[in-house]
């Protein structure tokens, strides 16, 4: 089967910098990948590249279907009532599924009325991930949906995505720094460093060949 997200050689530089160099690496449908790193690693840099934001300036990446992407910081607008933000995603994209997006929200206790802004930031996570899902994605990328989170809404985040899973044929490439909260709920591992592919594979495969995952703090 076609991989949902396939990178070959890809090199992207800002100017003179080179964010990205060589990777090649893909993740196959249907898997949850997480994509972690130290700051600066490249994370933000392959997802933008993946969903089409910027160019690579070498190679290519390749993903099978449609991709959406929701941004690390403030992906969405705080003056907005959240029932404002499906209608004005249904006027931008014609897979746009709003019914099934506030059905989604109703089950997440989030109310359509309330401001973006007023919302916590679990809340506003949840929303993000469900603008997203409502273009009905084959390839959904967020870039640290958990930071800033505090570990019940990290928890709930999480649990959100899976349950997403669990009902439609979905790939999921989320980076994060915290790396406990996706052993569980992850299946797929890319690490960069310094714009460099470490590792990239079936996390129960690589961690029978005593890969050890460790946080940030612990990773020095
Ligand atoms: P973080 O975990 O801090 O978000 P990251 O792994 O997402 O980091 P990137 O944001 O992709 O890393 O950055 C990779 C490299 O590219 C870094 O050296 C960064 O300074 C550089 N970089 C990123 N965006 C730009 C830009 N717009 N202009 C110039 N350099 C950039």
């Amino acid at each position: 089967m076609r991989p949902a997200l396939e990178a070959t050689g890809l090199g992207v530089r800002y100017r003179r910098t080179w964010a990205l160099r060589d990777c090649s690496l893909s993740v196959p449908a249907g898997r949850v990948a997480a994509l972690v790193g130290p700051n600066g690693a490249g994370k933000t840099t392959l997802m933008h590249a993946a969903v089409g934001l910027l160019r690579p300036a070498l190679g290519s990446v390749r993903v099978a279907g449609e991709a959406a992407f929701v941004a690390q910081d403030k992906p969405l607008y705080e003056s907005f009532t959240v029932a404002e933000m499906l209608a004005f995603g249904r006027r931008m994209n014609t897979r746009w599924d709003a019914a099934a997006a506030a059905h989604r929200l109703a089950g997440l206790g989030i109310p359509l009325k309330q401001k973006v802004g007023r919302l916590s930031g679990g809340q506003q996570a949840q929303v993000a991930v469900t603008l997203a899902l409502a273009s009905r994605p084959d390839l959904l990328v967020l870039d640290e949906p958990l930071a800033n989170l505090d570990p019940l809404a990290r928890h709930d985040v999480m649990r959100s995505i899976m349950a997403e899973l669990a009902e439609r044929e979905l790939t999921v490439l989320l980076s994060s720094h915290v790396v406990a909260d996706l052993e569980e709920t992850c299946d797929w591992l890319v690490v960069l460093n310094t714009g460099r592919l470490q590792i990239s594979g079936d996390i129960e495969e690589l961690l029978d060949g005593h890969l050890v995952l460790t946080g940030p703090d612990e990773a020095s």
